[in-house]
């Protein structure tokens, strides 16, 4: 049975739970705090720290694993992704205290004398400044960055965020982005390609495709069909039904962006539409 790193704890573990239950691949516990449980009694789950799952995956450990990009960026690690799972997005930014001289990245560029940026991700920092050739210090620390400088352990720091709300607590200005980060599915580069995980990956795959979308259906004036198909592309156009005694009107039903769904209505109901009807999707296969 192939095993599949996952985090823990932290705001990944949620998050990845959630995607599983959806692909039906739940977790089948024997407890809150146990190691390993099986997925839907498929794969085997192997619960550890995010951070620790490069490390797992390339040593082979586990067969694949679900961690931040960010994180195998910088364990440096040859890995690969097989799916950008597209929740844990955040960015790991180069910010400033308010009161700090540093305004601008022109201003790290210009500096003469090495300035200390302290982090939780010393490898990606120190390749970043050194390819901008920044004369930087760079100084580890295990968590928290945010508070480094006020603590006058650093100039400046390189860490996580999303909202950006931590950074604002603390003080501090995004100066530059260094990446972008989601979760992603991971495997060993040597064992890219192999057919083993394509089941896994289809399965979370349908689940992310169908999130974002939803199954609209109404019924429409058949003389405004021309009108319909322009609001409503689907998939390959929608899918027109007859109506018993529909009369003039006949049903339509596609596959519609979720984002948008409230315009999409709106539109509809201006070309007469009825009997609007919206549904989620569990999955979505091309
Ligand atoms: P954990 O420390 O276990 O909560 O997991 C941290 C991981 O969650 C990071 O390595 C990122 O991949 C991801 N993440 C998403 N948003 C954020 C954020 N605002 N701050 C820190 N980590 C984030």
């Amino acid at each position: 049975m192939l095993r599949i790193a996952l985090p823990n704890k932290g705001r990944l573990a949620d998050e990845i739970r959630g995607l599983l239950d959806d692909a039906g691949l739940g977790v089948q516990s024997r407890g809150e705090r146990a190691l390993t449980a099986s997925l839907g009694g498929e794969f085997e789950a192997l619960f550890v720290r995010a951070q620790d799952i490069p490390e797992f995956v390339a040593d082979g450990a586990a067969d694949a694993g679900v961690t931040g990009w960010d994180l195998v960026c910088e364990s440096e690690r040859a890995l690969t992704t097989l799916l950008d799972l597209e929740f844990g997005r955040c960015r790991l930014v180069v910010a400033a205290h308010e009161d700090s001289p540093v305004r601008t990245f022109a201003d790290l560029e210009a500096a003469t004398t090495p300035f200390r940026v302290a982090t939780v991700f010393p490898r990606l920092t120190q390749r970043y400044f050194a390819r901008a050739g920044c004369p930087a210090i760079v100084v580890p620390v295990s968590g928290a960055a945010e508070v480094a400088p006020h603590l006058g352990i650093a100039d400046i720091v390189v860490d996580l965020t999303s909202t950006g709300s931590t950074l604002k607590v603390n003080g501090l200005h995004e100066i530059a982005t260094v990446m972008e980060s989601s979760a992603r599915l991971i495997v060993a580069e040597s064992r890219a390609g192999e057919p083993a995980l394509d089941d896994l990956v289809a399965a979370l795959a349908s689940v992310l495709r169908a999130r974002g979308r939803r199954y609209l259906m109404a019924n429409v004036p058949r003389v405004a069909l021309d009108r319909v198909t322009a609001v409503l592309p689907g998939l390959n156009g929608p899918t027109v039904i007859d109506i018993l005694n529909g009369g003039t009107m006949v049903a339509v039903h596609a596959v519609v962006p979720a984002a948008t769904i409230y315009r999409t209505i709106a539109a509809l109901k201006t070309l007469g539409a009825e009997g609007i009807l919206v549904t989620r999707i569990e999955r979505l296969l091309p």
